[in-house]
């Protein structure tokens, strides 16, 4: 069953959206070429309790952080440790924030220094067109395979490849609510969007294969050829107008 919130519930998640958003923020202007995952984390965090929230992902399920840091071919779920990044590196980041009993959750991929491929731009720019691509059918009375489908659209008509292992999801007081939003699929399937229903969209979309391997930590997916993947992803509502994205500034 799809919890359907109501605008008083959708302020209070877009009250912990703007939390995430900005600890995004605050991440991007600290990544740069030396910087350790585990200092990144331990700003987020700061950043997060000082507004009052609390993070997400630290605990779930054991996830030892409260950030997910996913550099080069990891996918998503790397897990911030000494790690330093390198000049041309690209890394996910991805940030979850409880706020009054509600949830948000994003993540967006960044680059380290400007020695960055063309090539791999393109895979940064196409997983974030994908994502508002998925946003901007959010819309009542569309089908969730018509979310689904324009995300695919977009990766694949670029020649990038949709990961189907790991997919989108409903978001509420728990971080993981039904349904599962798959980053591919038919479009006209799947329950009828309302008014009320709130999604995590994230497609992540590899520069190879689709084919992801999870490390022996538990946590860290990577993509089976080691080639490149990119992540992002937004919070948003079904209104009775435009989609409602929770995790922007
Ligand atoms: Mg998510």
């Amino acid at each position: 069953m799809i919890i359907i919130k109501s605008d008083k519930e959708i302020k209070k998640m877009r009250k912990a959206g703007k939390i995430v958003a900005g600890t995004l923020d605050l991440l991007e202007k600290n990544i740069r070429a030396g910087v350790r995952t585990d200092y990144l984390d331990r700003i987020a965090d700061d950043y997060i309790r000082s507004k009052g929230g609390k993070p997400s992902f630290l605990g779930y399920q054991g996830f030892p952080k409260s950030i997910c840091t996913s550099i080069n071919e990891v996918v998503v779920h790397g897990i911030p440790d000494s790690t330093k990044l390198r000049e041309g590196d690209i890394i996910g980041i991805d940030v979850g924030v409880i706020l009054g009993g509600y949830q948000a959750d994003a993540a967006k991929t960044f680059t380290v220094g400007d020695n960055i491929p063309p090539e791999t731009l393109r895979l940064i720019h196409t997983t974030e067109r994908a994502l508002y691509a998925g946003i901007d059918r959010c819309r009542k009375g569309n089908f969730l395979g018509d979310v689904s489908h324009a995300i695919q659209t977009v990766v694949e008509d670029d020649g990038f490849s949709v990961v189907i292992q790991f997919v989108g999801h409903g978001i509420g007081r728990n971080m993981h609510e039904e349904p599962q939003i798959p980053n591919y699929g038919p479009p006209g399937r799947g329950p009828r969007l309302e008014k009320g229903m709130v999604f995590a969209l994230e497609p992540m979309v590899n520069q190879g294969t689709y084919e992801v391997e999870v490390g022996e930590d538990g946590w860290t997916v990577r993509t089976k050829d080691r080639k490149l993947s990119a992540h992002f992803e937004h919070t948003v509502a079904v209104s009775d107008e435009d989609p409602l994205i929770l995790t922007m500034p």
